[in-house]
C-alpha cells in the first residue's frame, strides 16, 4: 500500500494491509479505472500526482485541518488534493450501511474502498442487537411468516406516513429482500427470523403480531483472521460461557421464574460449549453482523482503510462527487471516486453542536450509546455541498438510565411487569410497554408540562426477585457505584423513595394504589398498558390477568433515573428512492449517495419493528451501490 503518500516522507500502510493482502486474491480491483501514469499500480495505490509539490499539499492539508472547510458553493476541484488513489466507488464509514454499500459493489464488478475513522471497523452495527426489519426477505419466508408486499407497503405507509416519500418506502420494500439475499450470497452470513418479536405496532393494517424481523446466525470470528482484532466491540460484550442471540434476550430475564427462560439459558450454555470443542470464536448479534460484512469484503479484495476519516467531499468543475479527502496517518489526502461517493458515516449522536442546533432540550451526548466516532462528519460535508437535510430533530430514541461508565439502554426493565414510569410530579405519564422511540417522543412532548425529563422508573423487591436487572441476576444486590452516580435509590416506604427522588411522596403514593389496582383487573384505563401485543414482549407469561402488570407491594422500591437515551440519531442528508442526495429544491448532487444514520430515515418519526435502522442502512447501501454500478 502507498508507498508514495502525498506528503509524506515514510508512509505507514493502512491499518488493515495486512488482512487485506489475505483476502486479495479473488478479483483485481478496478484497473480499469487507473489515472493516467499509474497503469501498473493496482486500484487502491498511492501515487502522487504529477505537478503537485509537497508544498501545496502542505498547505491544503493546513487548510482543511484548521477546519476552514470547502463552502457550499465551492464545489470545485481541488488541484492540491490530486489524486492519491482512484476507485470506482468510495464510501465512507464501515457500519451497516458502509459495508453493505461495499459488498454490493464489489458484487456488481466496481472497485471499491471503505475510508473508517475509528481504528475498529463496524461502528455501532457491531455495538448493536443486529436485529434487521426487511418484510418478505428469504429467510423469514422460508420460515413460513405469511408476509407479502402489499402488508409491508400497508404497514410502512401507515407507520412512516407522509413525511417519507413513497417512492423511498417503495424502494426499500423491494430492494431489502434483494439485499439480504446479496449479503448471504457474498459473505458468510446467515440469518434466522426472530420468531414473536411482534411489529412495534401490529394491530395496524399489515402489522405481524408474530413478528418479521432476522438477525444473524452466529458466526465464527476465526473466519476474520487477524482483522478480528479490529472489530469494534459490543456495546455490552456477551459474558464468556454463553452465546446469546437478540432473541433469547426476552428469555434471559426470565430465567429464573419461566420454564423457557431456563432452556433458553442452558442453550446458550451449551452453543458456547459446541463452539469452543470446534475451537470457534462464537459472534452473535452486532459483532456477527459486522464480522461477517468484514469476511465479504476480505474475500472480495475490498480494502478497509481504518483510521481514515473523511475530512470533506471532493467536486469536479461541473458539481459531480469526485472523490472525498481524508486524513490519513496525520495527512491530509484524497481519494478520487471516478463512479461515485456513498457516504455511510453515521449519525450526528456525538455532535452537541448539531444536537443543539437542532433537537429539543434538555440534549446533549451523554446519553447516547452510539458509536463514539458518530459525529455526523459526512452530514455535515454533505451539508456544506448543498444538500437538503431531514428528520434532524429526531433520534432513535430509548429510555436509559444514566449508569457510572455508560448509559443503559433500557428495554425488558422497563416494560417486566412490576414496574410503572412516573414524572417530577410522581404521576404516570405514558404506556410504559410502548416502543421506545415513543416513549421518548411522548418524555419530550410531556416534558412542558409537567417534567419527565428525567422521569422515574419505579419498582419493587417482587420485580427484583424475579428478574434480571442488566446483568445483575435477580435477587442480588446492585452494585454500589450506581446508587452512588444518584442514578438509582432505594427505600423501604414509597414515601421514602419520593423523598429521596424528590417527588411529592402523597401523589407517588396514590399512583402506586391505582396502578396496583389495575394490575388486579387487568386493565390499565390510563395508558392501557397490554393491550396492544408488542406491549407483551417483554413481559411474564406467569402474570395475570395482564402479563404486563403488576401491583408494587413488596419493599424495598427501587427507583431508576430515567433519561431520553438513542441508539444514534435518524436525521440526515435528504435523499431520493436511488439514496442520491438532494438539494432542498429537489435536484440531485450528482454522484453523492448516502445510507444509514447519515441520511433522513426512511422510517420517518417512526420505528416499525425490531431493526429499523439496520435493515434500512443496509438496503439503501445496497442500492446506492447498485444505481453507481447501473450508471
Ligand atoms: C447498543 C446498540 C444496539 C442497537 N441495536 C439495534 C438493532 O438491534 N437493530 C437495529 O436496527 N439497530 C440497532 N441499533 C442501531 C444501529 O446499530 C445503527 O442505527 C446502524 O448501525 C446505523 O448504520 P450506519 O451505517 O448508518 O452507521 P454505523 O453502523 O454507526 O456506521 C457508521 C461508521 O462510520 C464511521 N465514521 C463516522 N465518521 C466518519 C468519518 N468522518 N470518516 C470515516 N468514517 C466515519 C463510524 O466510525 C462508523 O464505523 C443499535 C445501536 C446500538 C448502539
Amino acid at each position: 500500500m502507498p508507498a508514495d503518500h502525498p506528503g509524506s516522507v515514510s508512509t505507514s500502510p493502512p491499518a488493515d494491509s495486512a488482512s487485506q493482502s489475505a483476502g486479495s486474491a479473488s478479483r483485481p480491483t478496478g484497473s480499469a479505472s487507473q489515472p493516467a501514469g499509474s497503469a501498473s499500480q493496482p486500484a487502491g495505490s498511492v501515487s502522487r500526482a504529477a505537478g503537485s509539490s509537497r508544498r501545496q499539499v502542505l498547505r491544503a492539508a493546513v487548510t482543511v485541518g484548521a477546519g476552514m472547510m470547502l463552502p457550499a458553493a465551492a464545489l470545485k476541484p481541488t488541484p492540491a488534493y490530486a489524486a492519491s488513489a482512484q476507485y470506482d466507488v468510495v464510501v465512507v464509514g464501515s457500519g451497516a450501511s458502509g459495508m453493505t454499500a461495499a459488498l454490493t459493489a464489489a458484487a456488481r464488478g466496481l472497485s471499491v474502498v471503505v475510508i473508517e475513522k475509528a481504528p475498529t471497523f463496524g461502528g455501532s452495527a457491531a455495538r448493536s442487537g443486529a436485529g434487521i426489519w426487511i418484510p418478505n426477505n428469504e429467510v423469514i419466508l422460508a420460515a413460513g411468516v405469511p408476509d407479502t408486499p402489499a402488508k409491508a407497503a400497508t404497514y410502512l405507509a401507515g407507520v412512516a406516513g407522509s413525511t417519507v416519500p413513497a417512492d423511498r418506502q417503495a424502494a426499500f420494500l423491494a430492494a431489502g429482500p434483494e439485499m439480504i439475499s446479496l449479503v448471504m450470497k457474498n459473505s458468510p452470513l446467515g440469518f434466522r427470523w426472530m420468531e414473536g418479536y411482534s411489529d412495534y405496532y401490529p394491530e395496524r393494517a399489515g402489522g405481524m403480531p408474530n413478528g418479521r424481523s432476522i438477525e444473524p446466525d452466529q458466526l465464527d470470528g476465526h473466519l476474520l483472521g487477524s482483522e478480528l482484532a479490529h472489530l469494534n466491540p459490543a456495546y455490552i460484550p456477551t459474558p464468556d460461557g454463553v452465546v446469546v442471540f437478540s432473541a433469547d434476550y426476552k428469555w434471559l430475564t426470565l430465567a429464573t421464574v419461566n420454564v423457557k427462560g431456563t432452556a433458553v439459558a442452558a442453550e446458550c450454555v451449551s452453543r458456547y460449549l459446541a463452539a469452543t470443542l470446534r475451537g470457534e470464536k462464537p459472534l452473535t448479534m452486532g459483532q456477527a453482523l459486522a464480522a461477517g460484512l468484514r469476511a465479504g469484503l476480505l474475500a472480495a479484495g475490498v480494502p478497509v482503510w481504518l483510521n481514515t476519516p473523511l475530512v470533506d467531499l471532493q467536486f469536479d468543475s461541473a458539481g459531480r462527487a469526485s472523490g472525498v479527502v481524508v486524513t490519513k496517518d496525520g495527512v491530509t489526502t484524497s481519494i478520487t471516486a471516478t463512479g461515485g461517493v456513498i457516504v455511510g458515516s453515521g449519525g450526528f449522536e456525538h455532535n452537541l453542536a448539531l444536537r443543539k442546533e437542532f433537537q429539543q432540550q434538555p440534549i446533549g451526548t451523554d446519553w447516547t450509546v452510539g458509536a463514539k466516532e458518530n459525529t455526523g462528519d459526512g452530514i455535515a460535508a454533505g451539508r456544506r455541498a448543498g444538500s437538503a437535510l431531514d428528520l434532524m430533530d429526531d433520534a432513535w430514541w430509548g429510555p436509559a438510565i444514566p449508569l457510572p461508565g455508560a448509559p443503559y439502554f433500557c428495554l425488558a426493565e422497563r416494560t417486566l411487569p412490576g414496574s410503572i414510569l412516573v414524572n417530577a410530579a410522581g404521576v404516570r405519564f405514558v404506556n410504559e410497554g410502548a416502543p421506545y422511540s415513543d416513549v421518548v417522543h411522548t418524555m419530550y412532548q410531556r416534558n412542558v408540562i409537567s417534567p419527565d425529563i428525567p422521569a422515574w422508573l419505579i419498582v419493587d423487591q417482587n420485580y427484583r426477585n424475579r428478574y434480571l436487572f442488566k446483568d445483575v441476576v435477580p435477587t442480588l444486590p446492585f452494585p454500589d457505584a450506581w446508587y452512588q452516580s444518584g442514578a438509582v435509590f432505594k427505600a423501604w416506604t414509597i414515601a421514602d423513595l419520593a423523598t429521596k427522588i424528590g417527588v411529592p411522596g402523597p401523589a407517588l403514593q396514590a399512583t402506586v394504589e391505582r396502578f396496583n389496582g389495575f394490575a388486579l383487573t387487568g386493565t390499565d384505563l390510563d395508558f392501557h398498558r397490554g393491550d396492544s401485543v408488542y406491549d407483551h414482549y417483554y413481559t411474564d407469561p406467569a402474570v395475570t390477568p395482564n402479563s404486563c402488570l403488576a401491583a408494587l407491594r413488596l419493599p424495598p422500591y427501587y427507583a431508576f433515573k430515567i433519561v431520553p437515551g438513542d441508539l444514534g440519531t435518524k436525521g440526515g442528508m435528504r435523499t431520493d428512492a436511488q439514496a442520491r442526495v438532494l438539494r432542498a429544491d429537489g435536484s440531485v448532487i450528482d454522484g453523492l449517495y448516502a445510507a444509514g444514520n447519515a441520511s433522513g430515515a426512511v422510517m420517518g418519526h417512526s420505528y416499525a419493528g425490531a431493526g429499523s435502522t439496520i435493515g434500512p442502512a443496509m438496503t439503501f447501501g445496497y442500492i446506492a451501490a447498485n444505481a453507481i454500478a447501473d450508471s
